[in-house]
């Protein structure tokens, strides 16, 4: 059964990550590492390596794979860094990011959710984790500044507690646009209250429900 799902894993990258322009080794070898289809029921283990989102229950999903691996290049890890994450949802991204930085924080809204995530991260043994419920809009301001930010969820525009707990020179990776589609944009801190902003395309997420995202 191991041997199986590495060998999706490899097929995964092979198919799906490489061909569409993923070119971080790392990326890559987290990708290939990190056990996807144990954030899933078991039900839906034999559509874990599939090229699109997942059901996590409570109307939420887990991102397609291509979009976690674009999502981790775009935060450009080397290893050293410390990364806020909104919207742990399944916690696979999560533990992406685990495998490529130094210490991960992450905040999750549904408390259900948050619960089954905690777990997970337990029983793989990832210890610079830490995660939290509450409200993500609102960042995380107690270990902050931070070297990357990522969000999971579709927001109209960009927080403004996000941004300004960046730091000089960290990266907020984000799906702007309205409940429909938008499109991936990473803001990069220049200087203090200097943001830089790139475009990398549509894509779709779930909403980003908040004080500074959408209403619920
Ligand atoms: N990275 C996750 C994506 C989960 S979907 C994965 O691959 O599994 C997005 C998640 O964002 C959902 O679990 C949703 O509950 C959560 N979310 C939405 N708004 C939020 C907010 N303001 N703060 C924290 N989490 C939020």
């Amino acid at each position: 059964m191991l041997n199986n799902f590495q060998s999706k894993r490899q097929q995964m990258v092979d198919a799906q990550l490489t061909p569409r322009g993923i070119r971080d080794k790392r990326v890559i070898d987290a990708m290939k590492k990190v056990p996807r289809h144990l954030f899933l029921d078991e039900a839906l283990w034999p559509q874990a390596y599939e090229d699109h989102p997942l059901p996590i229950g409570e109307k939420q999903t887990i991102s397609q794979p291509f979009i976690v691996a674009l999502m981790t290049e775009l935060l450009r890890l080397t290893g050293r860094e410390k990364v806020l994450e909104i919207g742990s949802g399944s916690g696979y991204q999560t533990a992406v990011l685990a495998e490529l930085a130094e210490q991960v924080y992450t905040i999750e809204r549904i408390p259900s959710i948050a619960k089954r995530a905690r777990k997970l991260f337990d029983t793989l043994k990832y210890r610079n984790i830490v995660i939290t419920i509450g409200d993500g809009t609102l960042g995380w301001k107690e270990h902050s500044p931070y070297d990357g930010i990522i969000v999971t969820a579709a927001a109209p525009n960009p927080p403004q507690p996000l941004l300004e707990q960046l730091s000089v020179g960290g990266r907020l990776v984000i799906p702007i646009g309205n409940e429909f589609s938008q499109d991936l944009i990473v803001y990069t801190c220049e200087e203090a209250n200097h943001y830089s902003e790139e475009n990398h395309g549509g894509c779709r997420f779930v909403k980003l429900i908040g004080e500074r995202g959408w209403r619920d």
